[in-house]
């Protein structure tokens, strides 16, 4: 599979990613559209003064609220058809971070990922823990069905039909910043993999692994498959070739082959540098993204 790549120069900027994976031609310009919209939020929250943190986390919920992705609402099902949601958040300046998982019944959980941030007492909250956190600091449970659209529930019908096969949902999200100082952030929600053993985390709660932001190299939010992301910590993989002096398309390129390469695995990336240098890369057939910057935007698939 050939890996496909990209990237610019840009600051201030956002770019946001769709998911890794195989979207079907007539949905893709529903996955591009709503890449530009989120994009463009977390580029508005910069414009009005707000961090590169508040930019991701503006932008990943826009992707959370959208049904056609794999987090927040319409999130992949799991094998007893419940949404079960991780995510994560992470500022470069100073390794700030916070992180959710198996959390079920909150809408947004970027927002709860972001008050663990701020708490900074710990990194990562999972399951009950992760509940009475998010209930502790305000945040409204909903009833869990809430978040289970048609779509979700038809694509966990046809993987439980196929024997379990083909498990693999696309369409988790993610965000990188930069804001005009060279400050980075980086943030990734998903519903995981279709069908899902009750209990399993992947790799997008887990920094290093699916969400890395340190503005001594890059911010990074990685997508695909997440048991090979989570055993070769592919964010760090793409930090160190930066820091090893690749350049940023390079970069993620190098670590979506590595990923191919060492476990066979399908991901894809999302990167930007101190310096406004951003890129992309996926070994996947898509993967739709959209950066917003000073500069203009750019959107595709
Ligand atoms: N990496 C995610 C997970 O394994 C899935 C994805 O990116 O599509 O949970």
């Amino acid at each position: 599979m050939n890996v496909e790549s990209g990237g610019g120069l840009l600051l201030p900027l956002v770019l946001v990613h769709g998911g890794a994976g195989n979207v079907p031609s007539e949905r893709r310009e529903l996955h591009v559209e709503g890449c530009r919209a989120a994009a463009r939020a977390g580029y508005q929250r910069l414009s009005e003064g707000g961090s590169a943190l508040d930019a991701v986390q503006a932008a990943v919920k826009v992707l959370e609220d959208l049904p056609q992705f794999n987090a927040g609402t319409g999130a992949a099902l799991n094998a007893e058809g419940q949404v079960s949601h991780d995510a994560s958040l992470m500022r470069g300046s100073d390794l700030a971070a916070g992180a959710v998982g198996a959390l079920m019944s909150f809408r947004n959980p970027i927002e709860v990922a972001r008050a663990v941030l701020e708490e900074g007492r710990h990194v990562l909250y999972v399951g009950p823990g992760a509940r009475a956190f998010a209930i502790e600091r305000g945040f409204t449970e909903v009833e869990a069905e809430a978040l289970v659209t048609e779509e979700a529930r038809a694509a966990l019908a046809k993987f439980r039909a196929d024997g379990g096969s083909g498990g693999w949902a696309g369409g988790t999200v993610g965000a990188v910043a930069v804001d005009a100082t060279g400050q980075l952030a980086a943030g990734t929600s998903t519903g995981g993999t279709l069908g899902k053993r009750v209990g399993r985390l992947g790799d997008s709660p887990i920094i290093g692994a699916g969400t890395l932001a340190d503005d001594s190299s890059c911010a990074v939010s990685c997508t695909g498959d997440g048991e090979a992301i989570l055993k070769l910590g592919l964010s760090q993989v793409a930090a160190s070739y930066l820091r090893a002096g690749e350049s940023a398309e390079q970069a993620a390129r190098l670590a979506v082959t590595r990923l191919q390469e060492r476990l066979q695995g399908a991901s894809g990336l999302i990167l930007v540098t101190p310096q406004g240098r951003f890129a992309w890369a996926r070994s996947t057939a898509t993967m739709s993204f959209a950066v917003v910057g000073a500069g203009g935007e750019q959107a595709g698939i």
